[in-house]
């Protein structure tokens, strides 16, 4: 019988366990075992593995996490660990390898593969959305709920107290967490890493605010803009405005709870369309969901290519913000 493996790696983000649910039970209904390895690449260079049966992806189908745990492993970008991972595949007779994770994992993916001729496939699970070759990645959607929730709480307040808020949420490279909560939690001003600031034009607006009549704001900060923290933000605007501001990092909340149900629903058909691949016999590639249709892209463009933000959205905040 054929054997396909599946990991988490990296970040982990809601909607791996539905992900790696439909792998399980996909691969079953098509006559494959599967074998789950804990803890990403370093469980795969520790042989830290379990036989995944249909009863042992039960009951995960809303939980956030990975059951399969996740992790960092430094001694998988050696030669070294990465001898030990293929060792250990072949041992264990895996003819494909499922990798469910970031661009890091896909990097590593992309050496087994090309390196060491072990046949890989990825599926996009990050919540800052940042990978090419896909509308969605899995735990974004989830992410930007709970981002929403928080600002929707956070305006309560701030509207009570008359006060300014930032909130800074995850994104260190791109600012699609930042975008889409701001977009819909009616935020001031989003702060990306794809745009510069001018922070005398955030002061001048929230001002024109005022005079129109607004008593409080909420400005929206992605970990990665050109400014800095948001703490320093506030600090700055302070100065400049002597609005009394309070500061929220949102934080790893982010990353938890049960995934929503269009991760769910990505996270199972991204799972049973790899296993489909790998039944074909298809290698080096991700699975990605482009205009509602499953594409599959090679490996070696993941890592080339950048995702742009829409930056009509954030015009359009512009606009809604006035
Ligand atoms: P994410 O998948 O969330 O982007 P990371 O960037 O931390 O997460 O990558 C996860 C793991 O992938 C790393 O800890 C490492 O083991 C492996 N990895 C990343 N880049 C490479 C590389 N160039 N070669 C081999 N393995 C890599």
């Amino acid at each position: 019988m054929e054997r396909i493996g599946v990991l988490t790696s990296g970040g982990d983000s809601p909607g791996m366990n539905p992900c790696i649910r439909a792998v399980v039970r996909a691969a079953i209904y098509k006559g494959l075992e599967v074998i789950g390895i804990r803890r990403g690449y370093m469980g795969l260079i520790e042989n830290d593995i379990q036989i995944m049966d249909a009863s042992s992806v039960s009951g995960i189908i809303y939980r956030g996490g990975t059951v399969l745990k996740t992790a960092r492993s430094k001694e998988f970008m050696e030669k070294e660990g990465q001898e030990k991972a293929v060792e250990n595949i072949k041992k264990l007779g895996i003819q494909t390898l499922i990798v469910i994770g970031g661009d890091g994992s896909f990097r590593g993916a992309r050496v087994l593969d090309e390196k060491w001729d072990i046949p890989t496939i990825g599926i996009p699970a990050t919540i800052d959305n940042d990978i090419w070759g896909t509308d969605f990645t899995i735990g974004f959607l989830t992410a930007v709920d709970t981002a929403l929730e928080a600002i929707d709480k956070i305006r309560d307040t701030a509207t009570s107290h008359d006060r300014l808020f930032l909130v800074e949420v995850m994104g260190r490279t791109s600012g699609f967490i930042a975008l889409w909560s701001g977009l819909a939690g009616g935020a001031e001003d989003i702060l990306i890493p794809e745009l510069s600031t001018n922070l005398d034009e955030v002061c001048a607006e929230l001002d024109e605010g005022r005079k129109r009549g607004k008593t409080s704001s909420i400005i929206i900060v992605a970990e990665g803009n050109k400014i800095g923290s948001a703490a320093e933000i506030a600090s700055r605007i302070r100065k400049k405005t002597g609005y009394e501001e309070r500061v929220v990092v949102l934080g790893h909340l982010q990353r938890g709870g049960s995934p929503c149900l269009w991760d769910r629903i990505l996270g199972i058909r991204l799972g049973a369309a790899a296993v489909d691949a790998a039944v074909k016999k298809k290698r080096n590639i991700m699975i990605g969901i482009v205009n509602g249709e499953i594409k599959m892209s090679p490996l070696s463009d993941i890592g080339k290519k950048k995702k742009k933000i829409n930056l009509d959205l954030y015009y359009l905040n512009r606009i809604m913000a006035t």
